[in-house]
């Protein structure tokens, strides 16, 4: 079953929709028929994905951090049924050695623009729409060097079920995907760690990374009407790896500078 029917008249919005996640999700959004809106702080990196997806895709500027970029983003939405909000980042660092700047920008971008972000989908989503937020499996498994981003992320594990309750009398479904390690620009850092990309696989019982599609399957079907009973819910999507544990980033990052 897909949802291709119930999508050619309707639109979708992709916040953080210029790389990675977000960009594989715009592609499987406007795959399933919707008109996509690719939003990005990285406005050229938008208008790139837009292109891309051709006549049904439009890009935008914006910022999740900034409440008027936000507003701004969703002013001009129509027939608005599915969100999906990827936008995020992380600045790592020992909690003792964490620069304030450091843990606020993380907090920024990934806890209070996913607020932002709900607020305004909240208000010009039509009823019955949904709004998909990727969290991670940092939001339920703590990592070392990561204090800012699992904290972050457990927040939006827990905004996600409180605007589930909220929105759900317009029958608009609130959810949330933990991916685990996804091959993005994202991660690209870790291969300079030696042994980190190996202790990750070695915690995933699949023995491998995600691709960033696998996660866009997802965010399809949540958005869908296949997924109509489903809010206030998190998929963990991460080949397993929320079975077993984190790997020691601070640990490798440390042999590497005595080595
Ligand atoms: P990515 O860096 O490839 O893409 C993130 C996008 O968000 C970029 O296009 C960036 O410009 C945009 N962005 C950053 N700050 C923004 C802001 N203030 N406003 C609007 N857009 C902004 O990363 P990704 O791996 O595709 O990550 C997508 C989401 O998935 C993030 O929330 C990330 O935390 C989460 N995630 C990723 C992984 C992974 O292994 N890649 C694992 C778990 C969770």
């Amino acid at each position: 079953m897909t949802n291709t029917s119930d999508a050619h008249t309707r639109s979708a919005m992709v916040i953080g929709g210029g790389s990675g996640i977000g960009l594989a999700t715009a592609h499987v959004l406007a795959r399933d028929g919707y008109r996509v809106t690719v939003a990005d702080v990285n406005l050229e990196a938008a208008r790139t994905v837009a292109a891309d997806i051709g006549d049904t895709a439009t890009a935008i500027g914006l910022d999740v951090t900034d409440e008027a970029s936000v507003a701004a983003g969703f002013a001009d939405a129509r027939d608005l049924h599915a969100v999906v909000n990827c936008a995020g980042l992380s600045l790592p660092g020992q909690i003792t050695e964490l620069e304030l700047a450091h843990w606020k920008t993380t907090v920024d971008v990934c806890l209070t623009g996913t607020f932002l972000v709900i607020k305004y989908a909240g208000r010009h989503l039509e009823d019955g729409g949904s709004i998909t937020c990727i969290a991670s499996l940092n939001g339920r498994q703590p990592g070392t060097g990561m204090a800012g981003y699992c904290a972050a992320k457990a927040g939006v594990l827990m905004l996600v079920e409180v605007a589930a309750l909220e929105l759900a009398a317009r029958g608009i479904r609130v959810n949330a995907i933990n991916p685990g390690l996804v091959d993005t620009p994202l991660v690209a850092g870790i291969a300079f760690v030696p042994g980190l990309t190996e202790e990750y696989l070695e915690n995933t019982p699949l023995g491998r990374s995600g691709h960033p599609e696998e996660i866009a399957e997802a965010a399809a079907y949540l958005a869908s009407e296949r997924a109509a009973w489903m809010t206030g819910s998190a998929i963990d999507l991460n080949g397993g790896a929320h079975l077993k544990r984190y790997p020691d980033m601070l640990a490798r990052v440390r042999a590497m500078g005595e080595s």
